[in-house]
């Protein structure tokens, strides 16, 4: 992790069996314990989105190239990551299909279809779906070709309304980014050169990698009438008069998954909070005399577990040594090993390891169903702890671009600067130091201080960061 982060990464998705690369470049298989964990962070939004009154859908994969055309910004944003579909068996198309790097185009088509009247609002739509942007350079995770992801989509009356939204939203995703992730992040705007094609503004939650490199987590934006003005989404008021809706669109995808390895995993392998870890607590018996016995209790330890819905394996394989079988459950990120022999049984007792803090202790197996759900909140509290600990420390200010240099050669983290509103600034801060403006932060410094780049007095903070 010291000598080569960017190595270490690597080691871990593969080692802990997350995913395999495509055929074709930028492309990845999410391998099944990858998977889990996806879904495991999909039935927690998806009952976040419902709770907060939304529906999922499904749209084609295919979007035709006029409808792209159509929001100016949207396409030229877009038009460079674009994949393109222009024949069909053996046919030229006579217009050209985009695989959807995201939906806002089609569902618009659709949506100035069925909104009329003030009546049909506000409609809230969300879809699971995969996306397809041409990236340049990919990793795991973290930036592939194709992802998984949501999508939000949302029509209201009103601006203010459509701007509720997108907080909510954004909420939403900080609460359970912090909440189901453990990891802290920092709520704010994007920067006008940074905001999502199209939209009126951008925001977003940032999050701090362990090495001191950001990772924008997740995006809600307020689009305002940009699209409903170009597709005609128009509703008649309570006056009977027409007015163009107000939207947002908002995404996570499986970026995430690239988060929650880049904030708790070391050296040992992966390191998973118990809320999204596909197996929570792995039993493994020692295997040396009164085997049936040992694997029977183990069994029973199980089922105990298993009907708390704790997601619990036992691993009672003959041809892996304990101590094998230890090394390969703390690389995959279990949060709880259980090891139970012969003579714990006897005693009654059974032997507790915690992933995040490597301690180990004996416990009484009379006390098992209270002490292990409280074990995985504690583990879960502490992971968060952590990584909040650490987004403090790693959270300097800097006054002018000869600081943020300096400190960014100390260590690297989340800077916050005064910045004067104006877009070349952020250019030559990026083009000296490498670090991007994440967000406004919604928390800003109190009073004002001169801009980092030119040194007018601003009133604005601005969190910069070499980012992922
Ligand atoms: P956007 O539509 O660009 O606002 O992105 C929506 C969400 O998808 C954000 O949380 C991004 O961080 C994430 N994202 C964007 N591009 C990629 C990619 N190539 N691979 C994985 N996640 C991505
Ligand atoms: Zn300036």
């Amino acid at each position: 992790m010291e000598e080569d982060y960017s190595r270490w990464y690597l080691d871990i998705v593969k080692k802990a069996d997350l995913m395999d690369y495509g055929p074709v470049k930028g492309t990845m298989i999410i391998k099944p314990y990858g998977y889990a964990i996806w879904e495991n962070i999909q039935k927690d939004l998806d009952r976040r989105f419902k709770e907060t009154g939304h529906e999922n859908a499904y749209f084609p994969l295919l979007i035709p190239e006029s409808y792209l055309q159509k929001e100016m910004n949207h396409v030229e944003g877009f038009a460079p990551e674009v994949a393109w579909v222009t024949q069909g068996g053996n046919e030229q198309l006579e217009e050209r299909l985009v695989v959807r790097p995201t939906s806002e185009t089609i569902i618009c088509s659709m949506m100035s279809q069925w909104i009329q009247s003030y009546r049909d609002l506000p409609m809230k739509l969300n879809q699971w779906a995969n996306v397809m942007r041409w990236e340049k350079s990919t990793k795991p995770f973290l930036r592939t070709s194709e992802f998984l992801w949501q999508e939000g989509h949302t029509a209201h009356a009103t601006f203010e309304e459509a701007e509720e939204e997108a907080l909510t939203m954004l909420d939403v995703y900080k609460s359970f980014v912090e909440e189901v992730l453990a990891m802290p992040v920092i709520k704010g705007r994007k920067t006008e050169n940074e905001k999502f094609a199209g939209a009126v503004h951008t925001y977003s939650i940032e999050a701090l990698m362990s090495d001191g490199k950001a990772l924008q987590a997740g995006t809600s934006h307020h689009l305002g009438q940009n699209f409903s003005k170009v597709f005609e989404i128009q509703y008649s008021d309570k006056d009977n008069k027409l007015q163009y809706v107000h939207q947002t669109s908002w995404g996570v995808s499986t970026r995430l998954i690239g988060g929650l390895i880049m904030t708790h995993s070391d050296d040992r392998g992966l390191a998973l909070p118990p809320k999204v870890a596909p197996i929570q607590v792995v039993i493994i018996p020692i295997l040396r005399k009164d085997k049936e016995e040992v694997k029977n209790k183990a069994h029973q330890i199980k089922d105990q577990l298993s009907q708390l819905g704790i997601r619990v394996k036992v691993d009672d394989r003959e041809e892996m040594t304990p101590g094998w079988k230890f090394n390969e459950y703390e690389m995959r990120g279990v949060p709880i090993r259980i090891e139970l022999g012969p003579k714990d049984i006897e005693k009654e007792q059974f032997v507790l390891a915690r992933r995040d803090t490597g301690e180990k202790e004996f416990l009484s197996l009379a006390d098992l169903t209270k002490i292990i759900p409280a074990k995985l909140d504690e583990i879960q509290q502490n992971m968060f702890n952590k990584a909040e600990q650490f987004l403090k420390t790693h959270t300097f200010e800097a006054n002018s671009i000869d600081e943020m240099k300096e400190q960014l050669l100390k260590e690297k983290g989340f800077i916050k600067s005064w910045w004067c509103g104006d877009i070349t600034c952020l250019d030559k801060v990026k083009e000296e130091t490498g670090a991007t403006a994440r967000n406004i932060p919604f928390d800003q410094r109190e009073g004002q201080g001169k801009c980092i780049c030119c040194g007018k007095e601003s009133t604005t903070t601005v969190i910069f960061a070499r980012a992922y």
